[in-house]
């Protein structure tokens, strides 16, 4: 009897996992699909410098769109499964393609602003990431200064010493280099000093009980502190309330980000938040 439960659970288990495959394969070649019907597109979350109150830079995030009967899904079910093809560097080529000819819209329109863009693992050990970021930034007439990249901790803790040397090399051009999600992955405070970035990302799950609590306070100065030590800017990620907001400038932190000051938003919509008023 235990033993027909434990293969009704094993065989329900399988089964799930199927569908779950089947899902996402599906899935796969409708993103696959997607990215020729231009069916993606750029949304941008401003980043606020909090000793000033003005917009410092802003961040790339990708929506699908589907024109097609379905469900529109969030980048963070559906770049995990790019990811685990070769989809992610097409999709990734866009973005980086997408988001220079922005800021050179928003140049000609007299909009002076640094967008930031998400890179995935992939990417970067595929050869010629960084030349062709280095040809895409020369072509659409960019400076290093215009572009950033946003890097999890654990890409830049698998990062080999070639990649290293590469964003070491883009950084001393002048390319701003964040660690995302910082703190949720190894956490290792002790890395950072190896890593050529510019900007530490505190994951919003750190921020999130920081102000009432005192465990998550200690770990949130923590990070702060070593980051400054180590000249990086810090931002913080996923501001909702104005408590967070209130902590992280008691924290000296440079710069924020989240639903409280704006939510991601079509290009439009940020130029109507930064164009020069006269
Ligand atoms: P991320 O890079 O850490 O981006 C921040 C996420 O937090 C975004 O979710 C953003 O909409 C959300 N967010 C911003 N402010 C707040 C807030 O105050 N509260 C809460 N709860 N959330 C906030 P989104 O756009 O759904 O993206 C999820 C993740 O998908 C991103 O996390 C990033 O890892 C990935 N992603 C998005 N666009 C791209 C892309 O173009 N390329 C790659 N490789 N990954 C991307
Ligand atoms: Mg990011
Ligand atoms: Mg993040
Ligand atoms: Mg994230």
């Amino acid at each position: 009897d235990a033993k027909a439960k434990g293969r009704n659970r094993y065989e329900f288990f399988t089964q799930s996992l199927a569908l779950q495959l089947q899902e996402q394969r599906k899935l796969a070649a409708q993103l696959h699909e997607s990215l020729n019907n231009h069916e993606f597109e750029l949304v941008y979350q401003p980043q606020f410098d909090l000793s000033s109150g003005s917009i410092a830079a802003c961040e790339a995030l990708l929506r699908w769109r589907p024109t097609q009967e379905v469900a529109s899904v969030s980048p963070g079910v559906f770049i995990p499964i790019a990811e685990r093809t070769d989809l992610i560097l097409h999709i990734g080529r866009w973005v980086m393609e997408q988001a220079c000819q922005q800021v050179k819209t928003w140049r000609e329109q007299g909009i002076n602003i640094r967008v930031d863009i998400n890179v995935s693992g992939r990417e970067l050990v595929e050869s010629g990431y960084f030349a062709s970021l280095d040809e895409c930034r020369a072509r659409y007439g960019l400076k290093p200064q215009d572009i950033g990249i946003e890097l999890t901790e654990n890409i830049l803790i698998k990062a080999g010493s070639e990649v290293l040397e590469e964003l070491k090399k883009q950084r001393e051009k002048g390319v701003e280099i964040s660690v995302d999600d910082f703190g949720v992955g190894y956490s290792s405070l002790s890395y950072l000093k190896h890593f050529p970035v510019s900007h530490l990302k505190i994951d919003r799950t750190f921020l999130k009980d920081a102000p009432e609590s005192a465990y998550d306070g200690a770990l949130m100065e923590a990070i702060v502190n070593v980051g400054h030590k180590l000249d990086l800017f810090i931002v913080a990620e996923g501001v909702e309330t104005e408590e967070q907001s209130l902590y992280c400038q008691a924290l000296n932190v440079e710069y924020a980000q989240g639903f409280l000051y704006a939510k991601p938003m079509a290009a439009r919509e940020l130029e109507n938040l930064l164009m020069p008023t006269e």
